[in-house]
């Protein structure tokens, strides 16, 4: 039975951040010049984070997913997912990667006992991709993505983070992908979060409006449900094998269903996305702590999920630990 928070809510889902490096510098999230890098030793070793996933896992969080900065410019992840995929009780074990260096990587993650993978891409023209991210090659990520499906690292999901006047007028076209060649998409709404929280505030566009704006050309669609433990709701277009999903941080207040606790690079446990500051689990790690004592720190953890963000409503400070070492 998964261990639940002060307001009644199953916690069973722990997102992972492993690095807060990143390959691409994508607009709404690190500014051109990167963020200040943590120090290599402020960063938790494979043994530190598989050792406290194991605690974890026995509290009945039984879904992991590594995410960063970008998971895949750490060195070695495979041996992170053979330590994590061999912790009994772990159910579901998942990445989420901006796909550039996966299509060399996709075989040895389904090996080592990856599952699957979300793959974020919010643009399918390339000038505009390598805008977005400042420096990426769409086709890196679509072949990241073809390799993604041969390894069976299924269903993969495109995440696209929708932003008015840059990428909104492509949501036909990603819907599109639902019915040829098939893919899951999900749409979510930018968040105002460092570097430039003006983004959301300027490039803010409702799930509602392109679920219309889909409606208007595809027809009608059909909800599906049961389509996984995260916040987003599911879509079909008549007759596509696909789904579509929306991920609606700002409209749609999900707080009172989050299951989640997060785990920065640097070994603190974040109640919320907007926690501005976590339990330092790394320091206990590294002072000889026992199993016993890092799971009462995880239970403080979630004992301060508090009942609700006000995303929309505030942004987080400037001295808030940058999103890109949350891992979203
Ligand atoms: N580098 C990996 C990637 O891009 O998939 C993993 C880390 S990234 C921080 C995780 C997710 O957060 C991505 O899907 C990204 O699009 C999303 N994200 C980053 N900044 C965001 C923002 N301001 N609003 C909404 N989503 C954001
Ligand atoms: Fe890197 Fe992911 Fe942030 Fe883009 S969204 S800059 S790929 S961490």
């Amino acid at each position: 039975m998964p261990y639940c928070d002060a307001f009644n809510r199953p916690i069973e889902y722990l997102r992972i951040s492993v690095t807060d490096r990143c390959n691409l510098r994508c607009i709404y999230c690190m500014p051109e010049e990167g963020v200040p890098q943590l120090e290599h030793e402020q960063i938790l070793s494979y043994e530190e984070i598989a050792r406290l996933a194991r605690v974890i896992v026995g509290l009945g969080l039984s879904k992991l997913r590594i995410t960063g900065g970008e998971p895949l410019v750490r060195k070695g992840l495979e041996r992170l997912i053979e330590l994590l995929a061999a912790i009994p009780g772990v159910e579901d074990l998942s990445m989420t990667t901006n796909g550039i260096l996966l299509a060399g990587m996709a075989d040895r993650l389904a090996g080592a006992g990856l599952r699957r993978v979300n793959i974020s891409l919010d643009s399918l023209r390339p000038d505009r991709f390598q805008a977005m991210t400042r420096r990426g090659r769409l086709e890196d990520v679509l072949e990241g993505i073809a390799a993604a499906e041969r390894a069976g690292l299924r269903p993969v999901k495109i995440n696209v983070v929708v932003i008015r006047g840059l990428n909104d007028d492509e949501t036909l076209d990603f819907a599109a992908r639902t019915v040829s060649p098939g893919w899951n998409v999900r749409f979510i709404e930018v968040m105002p979060l460092a570097p430039d929280p003006r983004w959301a505030s300027d490039g803010y566009v409702p799930s509602e409006e392109i679920r219309q704006r889909i409606e208007a050309h595809f027809g009608r669609l059909r909800a599906v449900d049961g389509q996984g433990a995260g916040p987003a709701r599911y879509y079909q277009i008549d007759g596509a094998s696909g789904t579509i999903g929306f991920i609606s941080p700002i409209s749609e207040h999900f707080c009172f269903r989050c299951n989640r606790l997060r785990l920065t690079a640097d070994g603190q446990l974040l109640p919320c996305l907007m926690s501005e500051q976590g339990v330092d689990v790394r320091s206990a790690l590294r002072s000889g702590a026992s199993d016993e004592a890092l799971r009462a720190l995880v239970v403080q953890a979630i004992g301060a999920k508090p009942s609700g963000h006000r995303l929309g409503a505030v942004t987080r400070g400037p001295g808030a630990t940058p999103m890109s070492r949350i891992g979203g």
